[in-house]
Parts: C-alpha cells; structure tokens; sequence
C-alpha cells in the first residue's frame, strides 16, 4: 500500500535520502541539459528555507548557551574557540600550498578566453571589525548580519545574566526567567522545523544538482580536473590529518569514526548548498543530538564558525594562488606563499557563509600577488563543485574545533549520541 512505502521511505536515515537525490539529481542534469535548469526554483526553495531559519536559531540557541554560562565562562570558551579558528586557518592554507605545489594545476593551460567577471568590492578587515558592533539590531537580523547579530546576542544575553543576579525587583527576575524559557521552547520548535526542512531537502538537492548539472554539462568540467582534484587533495589531508588526527584522535581522545558520523548530515547539506551559514542548523542539530556538546558551547561556536571559521576557503585561495601563478607562468617565492597564508586567512574571516564569497575574497588575494584578475573569471565555471567542497571543509571544521573545546570545558556527553554508537545518529 501506499503508506507502507511512504513508511519505508522514511525509515532510510535522511543522510542517504539527501545523498541518493544528490547522485539523481546529478546523472538527470547530465542526460537532461539545459532543460533541467528549469528545476531551480524547486531547489532555491530548499535554499530559502534554511537561511529562514539561521537568524532566529541563532538567537535562540546563543541565549539557551548563555544561561548555562557564567560571563566569566564565555571569554574563556570564547578565546578558546577563536584562538583555534585561526590556527586552524592558517593550516589549512599552508597545506592547500603545499599540495598545489606538488600538483602543479595549472599547467599546460593558457589564459587564453577570459571570462568577463566584475570583481566585487572586497571588505576592508578594518571595516569587518568595525561592523561587528550593529548599528541597529534589528536592522543587522533583518539583513542576516551574523556577526552583528551575534554581538547583539551575548550583549543582551549577558545583561540578562547580571540582571538575574542582581535585580532587587522579583518581577524583574521573573521576566528574565520567562524570556529564558520562551527561548528554550523557541529552540526546540526550531529544530523541529530543521527536521521537516530536511524531508523537504530531498526534492531541493535533487533540483538543485540537475540544474548545475544541466546548465554546465560535463565536459566543462574537464580543463579544470586537476584543480579540483589539488583542492580536494588538500581537504582530505587536512580533514584526516588536522580534524580527525589532531583535534579529534589526539585532543579529545574520541573516535573519528563517531565524528564523522555524527556530523554527517551538517557535511551533506554543505556539499549540497555551498553555504556555512545556511547549514548552520543543521551543523547545530547534529553538534546536539548525535555529538551531544552542549549549547553552552556550540551555541556561540557554531553561528561564529559559520562566518568567520572557514579552513576550506582559505585553502582554496592558497591552491588557485598556484594555480593562477602557473597560468601565466611564474613562480612563487616563500614569501609570496606566507603573503598568501595572511591574506587567505583574514579573507576568510571577512567571507560570509553564503555560496560564492570565496571566489569573491580572491579578488583580494590574487591583487596582492599581482596576478590577473581574469583568473577569477576563469575558475568561476568550476566553482559551483569547488564552493561545495570548500563549505563541507569549513563546516567539518567548525565542528571539530567546537568538539575540542567542548571537551576542555566538560560541556560534551561522550556517553551519549554517536560517541556511544557509531551506528546511531544517523537519525
Ligand atoms: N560558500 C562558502 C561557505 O559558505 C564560502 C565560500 O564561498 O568559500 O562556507
């Protein structure tokens, strides 16, 4: 019958239901072409519905983190959280160096039929930092400010904490109860609708692959095979060696199996959309039902990873560095490569969670090298597939770096979610 299938449909885990659509979608786009551009809007829904849900998560699991939390606690987890971004960062970039070094993507290509491509304004990193402080709060959620909004946030949030200690007025301190348990409540809606979203997302992966795949067709895939195949080189190295060696294996002592399988649908959903931010719900349902970390934590890690933690578009303009390099035939010096190292860094953090930046933050990388610009024309066509892999590596990165300073601070249940059971977690 038709409601024993639907049953059965609905017992595959949802990770192998959006990873099925992916593959579908894909060969669809492939035999279909251009038509299947068409199916866009099925996927820009998906899309939509995710980012619906960033800014009020945000808030709501910001403020459920700061209950739990001294404001004492909050700069320290906070410095741990930020002074590890950064290294890892930095990491990143010199191994997207080092094996784009190696690989040499690149040559044997000339710059020959520039893209036409209009470089968009670069952010000044004096002015990121200035613009974390909102002008209004409000405006900065209306615009998904992240940042901003998150400065806003743990403001109030801690107001709210020193109120509850100090207000002399009981209804005072009945409000900031009641404001604490609407929040908790609102937390816990919004992951439901998380869930429901993803049931939707079969459809949207599945659109969104055939169109990509309709519009760009296979073979304009092919001068761009050894790029991508440097970039997904240096993920690999950097997910197995940094995030399950170091940070997992070694720093939390925890298997990197359970990690994986705990953050599998937030690194599905990034290889699917290409944006952090857009995951981040999801990347924060896994962070609490499978990797069973506490809101204390994720909830200020994760929103601040999501924007300014991002390994994989570091490493991405370190190796389109070499690659932009070897297009028109030079070389580059040590010092060229730490330049970049710095660059890539800083250009990451001012990169929004949001498909693209990255390509975007290469303007600024390649003008301080004194590359051409109509590089970034050029990787464009192949940036839909690079972008993904970039975001998964960001993603993966922010939940790592949240595992371990979860870990330092006790605020993880390794006796619970996928840490327990590998198996589970898979719904
Ligand atoms: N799309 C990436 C992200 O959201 C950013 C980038 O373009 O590199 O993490």
């Amino acid at each position: 019958t038709t409601k024993s299938l639907w049953q059965r449909y609905r017992s595959i885990p949802i990770v192998y239901r959006i990873g099925a659509a992916f593959v579908l979608g894909s060969i669809v786009g492939l035999l279909v072409g251009e038509p299947a551009t068409t199916l866009q809007p099925l996927g820009d829904v998906f899309v939509r519905l995710l980012s619906m849900i960033v800014v009020p998560i945000v808030i709501f699991t910001l403020l459920m983190g700061i209950r739990r939390i001294s404001p004492g606690t909050l700069g320290r987890i906070g410095g741990q959280v930020v002074g590890l971004y950064a290294v890892m960062s930095a990491i990143a970039v010199f191994i997207g160096l080092g094996v784009a070094n190696l690989v040499n993507p690149g040559t044997g290509l000339t710059l020959a039929e520039n893209v036409a491509f209009e470089p968009a304004e670069t952010p000044d990193f004096v002015e990121v930092l200035v613009g974390i402080v909102p002008e209004n709060p409000i405006g900065a959620m209306a615009e998904g400010d992240v940042l901003a909004t998150i400065f806003f946030v743990i403001v109030f949030g801690i107001a709210l904490l020193m109120l509850q200690e100090t207000a002399e007025d009981e209804a005072v301190q009945r409000g900031v109860e009641s404001i604490f348990d609407i929040v908790e409540a609102g937390t816990e809606a919004l992951f439901t609708i998380v869930w429901g979203v993803m049931e939707y997302g079969v459809i949207g992966v599945f659109a969104l692959m055939a169109a990509v795949f309709g519009e760009a067709g296979a073979d304009a895939l092919v001068p761009f095979a050894m790029l991508i195949g440097a970039l997904t080189a240096a993920i690999l190295l950097h997910i197995g060696v940094v995030y399950l060696g170091a940070l997992v294996f070694v720093l939390t002592r925890q298997s990197p199996v359970a990690f994986l399988t705990g953050s599998k649908d937030a690194i599905v959903t990034a290889l699917s959309i290409r944006s952090s931010s857009g995951t981040l719900p999801v990347t924060m349902a896994n962070a609490d039902d499978n990797l069973r970390i506490d809101e204390s934590v994720y909830g200020f890690s994760l929103p601040l990873g999501a924007t300014i933690n991002m390994d994989g578009t570091a490493m991405y303009q370190g190796v389109v560095a070499i690659f932009a390099a070897n297009l028109v035939g030079v070389q580059l010096s040590i010092v060229e490569q730490v330049t970049v190292v710095l660059i890539a860094v800083l250009a990451s953090i001012g990169a929004g969670g949001v498909p693209g930046t990255g390509l975007i933050m290469l303007t600024l990388v390649l003008t301080q090298l004194g590359l051409p610009l109509e590089v970034v024309g050029f990787v464009a066509g192949v940036d839909p597939i690079l972008d993904r892999l970039r975001t998964m590596t960001n993603v993966t990165g922010d939940l790592a770096v949240t595992t371990v300073v979860a870990h330092w601070n006790d605020a993880i249940d390794f006796s619970g979610g996928t840490w327990a059971d590998p198996t589970r977690g898979l719904e």
